[in-house]
């Protein structure tokens, strides 16, 4: 337990409650390592400290911490709060009018972080079985409706050979699920003149029984080095899921958004996978409401949605953000951008439940990857869906299920 003594019968914790990506989940689990740490925070008492990992990413994101922040400062006091992630970076006010007194780390300042709670006691961090491993920080994008850029700044790329260090000891210690993630995969190593194909290659090679899958990368790079990532790509250790943000499927609005591609081009990407690999998993992340968004651009979004089928569509609202580019636009209305995310919700569930009828009667290999309630177990498929079931299972192994039926974010066997 993580410790800190004040006197034999009042011990006080550390608790950590993370916002945001799959990158932010990886700095807190750096932030923590090897010291216990506690996450119930309904459990959290006055002299207890609390770490909060956050995200700017969204408006609504930003709001739903701050009011975490206003609730839980009732329960621990201030000077034992200690804030850091990416909103620290993009806007620290917003922070500081809730907990004045609250201890501040900038994204880059984790290791300082670190050093200020390992006051406690030191424990062994137990392996996880899905490790997250982190390729590169920043990204070589100027996106007009993005802030994570001010927080993670350029890109920078983490070596192969260290990469490839921390997956071997991951194994090593039992890891069997590699999630490689960054801000944007597809530019992996533009700075260290090398790729994510080379990457992949590298990892691949490794002689033991793991899956990877590779996070998400943008379109412009994607092109680049296609036929060699399709290639590489089918590999058995690497998921078939290809995680591509489209954003909109207007040419005009993505010119607009500083996006560097055309949706020909993403098109074209999504059909050259498919011919190689036919039941690759496409996801992809639609922003709408964006500014410059008139009515026909928004349908050709839907459209293009109808014609790709993806199997995942991560849909977002825009939302205005301190100092992004696309605030010089004059913001749509919220009723607009409620009844747009609405109706490409309702298509978006539609395709993806459409294509998990597919499944149905087939028997599929799946890796099972987690114990869930009520005796069931989850797994995925070799192109990352979730399947469910009651079958009796082994954690960490393959094993062939029937598919009986589905949801829309879910098989079941
Ligand atoms: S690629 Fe664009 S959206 Fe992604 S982090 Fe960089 S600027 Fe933001």
């Amino acid at each position: 337990m993580g410790y800190f003594q004040i006197n034999k019968d009042n011990m006080q914790k550390i608790f950590i409650k993370t916002f945001g990506c799959t990158l932010n989940q990886k700095d807190s689990e750096e932030i923590t390592k090897n010291i216990a740490i506690e996450t119930k925070i309904e459990n959290i008492t006055k002299k207890d400290k609390l770490i909060v990992n956050t995200c700017g990413v969204k408006e609504q994101t930003q709001t739903k911490i701050i009011n975490f922040l206003k609730k839980i400062k009732k329960k621990v006091s201030e000077k034992n709060i200690y804030v850091c992630g990416c909103l620290v970076d993009i806007d620290i006010l917003s922070i500081k009018e809730v907990l004045p007194n609250a201890k501040y780390f900038k994204v880059k300042e984790i290791k300082k972080l670190q050093k200020e709670i390992r006051t406690v006691k030191k424990i062994k961090t137990k392996q996880k079985k899905t490790e997250i491993i982190i390729i590169s920080n920043g990204c070589l994008g100027n996106c007009a409706y993005c802030a994570v850029k001010f927080a993670r700044g350029k890109l920078k790329s983490k070596p192969i050979n260290k990469i490839l260090k921390e997956i071997n000891s991951a194994l090593k210690n039992g890891a069997k699920e590699i999630l490689l993630t960054s801000q944007d995969n597809a530019c992996y190593g533009f700075d260290i003149n090398t790729n994510i194909v080379e990457l992949l290659k590298e990892i691949t090679k490794i002689k033991k029984e793991f899956k990877i899958r590779n996070g998400m990368g943008n379109p412009q790079y994607i092109k680049l080095f296609l036929k060699e990532l399709i290639q590489i790509y089918k590999n058995e250790k690497i998921y078939k899921f290809l995680h591509i943000p489209i954003q909109s499927g207007n040419n005009k609005v993505l010119k607009e958004m500083n996006r560097y591609y055309t949706i020909e081009e993403v098109e074209y990407i999504i059909q050259e996978f498919r011919k190689e690999i036919p039941d690759i998993t496409i996801a992809t992340d639609i922003i709408v409401g964006y500014p410059t968004e008139d009515n026909d651009q928004f349908i050709d979004t839907l459209k293009f949605i109808k014609k790709i089928k993806p199997k995942i569509i991560n849909i977002s609202r825009f939302g205005q953000r301190k100092n992004i580019e696309a605030n010089k636009y004059v913001d749509l209305k919220g009723n607009i951008k409620k009844q747009r995310s609405r109706e490409i919700t309702k298509i978006c569930e539609k395709i993806v439940y459409e294509e998990n009828k597919k499944y149905i009667g087939k028997t599929l290999d799946v890796f099972i990857n987690q114990k869930g309630k009520n005796n069931t177990f989850t797994g995925r498929t070799n192109n990352y869906i979730t399947v469910v079931t009651k079958n009796k299972c082994t954690l960490y192994k393959m094993k062939k299920l029937k598919i009986k039926n589905c949801s829309t974010y879910y098989l079941i066997a």
